[in-house]
């Protein structure tokens, strides 16, 4: 059976390219980095290169690009050290984040003598900027603002720049988790004072277990994981080279293929939309009018009985969606996305993400849209 594979908001499959990447490095170039013969030499140039190819997509300098294991360790590590390290008394952020954002600064304010608001979310799904603004204009203690860039259930986008431009006019900190927009929007961080992006490879094509951190240049962060001196000692551990060499490659190409692939992933979105329109004229959709170009949440209106069987009766045609964030699949519980901005009754509804790729085919839409019909 053909799989229809639309959770690319959960994970990516890795391009064939960047598989063959990682395949040389994994097979010439197994020396320990730290080693100071040729082949561990050699492991680390294919390190170092990889930093500057990445650093170069953002208009960052390589220094500022730190190497984790994925974006949840990166958020974790950044929201932990500004608070222990640079002295970050208050954070700003919404109840909107992913758990790894969401969960740490929950962890953080038990362990923590610092203070958390959560901003309000309007119907649309986005935060209120007056209300952020108003908040900034008290600079009696040291603020780290802390928002998504792109929402990984709903698609919202943050206006970046506002954000901020806000941030630098009142002394912020600001933090942004762009896990779901690297590699699918451009960022350049010498034009946007952002303090700190993530990312995970797995989300751009790219292998999972790897993803970096930008650390910039002015914040000194000191580790959570001690131990060797890879990473400047700030993220310590034999660095794996074949992970990081495929990151930069899946990158990269994400980068240079990013006006046709958006194009074409951006048309699917908007053919999904009108032919569930056509078959579901009650359907509505989540978050905001635009949201961002891979990412549609639909609210079907099913009977609760229907909706139970729905994810399974579309995993039995071999076409994989998500109910929620991935974290959430299997999970009863509303989505704490959705339950920012729905009311109850839509809450009860069933929600589907559908995220596309550049994979993806009309014809697949058309599939899924047979499927749901009959359900
Ligand atoms: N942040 C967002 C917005 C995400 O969508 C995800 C993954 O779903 C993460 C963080 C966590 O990234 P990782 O899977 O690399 O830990």
């Amino acid at each position: 059976m053909k799989q229809i594979y639309l959770d690319n908001a959960a994970t990516t499959s890795v391009r064939p390219e960047v598989v063959e990447e990682m395949v040389k490095v994994l097979r010439d170039d197994y020396g320990n980095p730290s080693s100071t013969y040729a082949i561990g030499r050699h492991a680390k140039s294919l390190i170092e290169n990889a930093r500057k190819t990445i650093a170069k997509q953002f208009n960052a300098t390589s220094s500022e690009i730190i190497f984790t294991s994925c974006g949840t360790e990166a958020n974790n590590w950044i929201l932990r050290s500004c608070i222990r390290d640079l002295g970050v008394k208050r954070i700003i952020s919404t109840k909107l984040e992913h758990h790894a954002v969401l969960y740490s600064i929950n962890n953080l304010a038990e362990e923590y003598d610092v203070e958390v608001v959560f901003l309000d979310i309007l119907p649309s799904s986005e935060i209120d900027y007056t209300q952020l603004e108003e908040l900034l204009k008290d600079e009696s203690q040291k603020t780290l603002v802390s928002l998504m860039h792109v929402n990984n259930e709903v698609g919202t986008e943050l206006d970046l720049k506002h954000v901020a431009q806000l941030c630098t006019t009142y002394n912020a900190l600001f933090h942004c988790d762009t896990v779901q927009s690297i590699g699918k929007k451009r960022i350049d961080l010498a034009e946007l004072p952002i303090d700190f992006i993530v990312a995970s490879a797995h989300k751009f094509h790219g292998p999972k277990g790897i993803g970096f951190a930008f650390i910039r240049k002015k914040n000194v962060l000191k580790p959570v994981i001690f131990g060797g001196e890879q990473e400047k000692g700030l993220r310590a551990g034999t660095e794996a080279a074949h992970q990081v060499v495929g990151m930069a490659k899946a990158l990269e190409m994400a980068y240079e293929l990013l006006d046709e692939e958006s194009e074409h992933i951006g048309m699917l979105k908007a053919y999904c939309k009108e032919e569930l329109c056509k078959v579901f004229p009650e359907i509505k959709f989540n978050g905001n009018e635009v949201g961002f170009y891979n990412i549609l949440n639909v609210l079907l209106p099913l009977s609760e009985e229907k909706a139970a069987m729905m994810l399974f009766q579309l995993d039995m045609k071999g076409i994989a969606v998500s109910r929620g964030s991935a974290c959430q699949s299997g999970s009863q519980k509303p989505s704490h996305v959705l339950s920012q901005f729905l009311c109850e009754e839509d809450l009860k509804k069933p929600s589907l993400r559908l995220s596309f790729s550049h994979e993806n085919t009309k014809e697949e839409i058309d599939t899924l849209i047979e499927v749901l019909q009959v359900i």
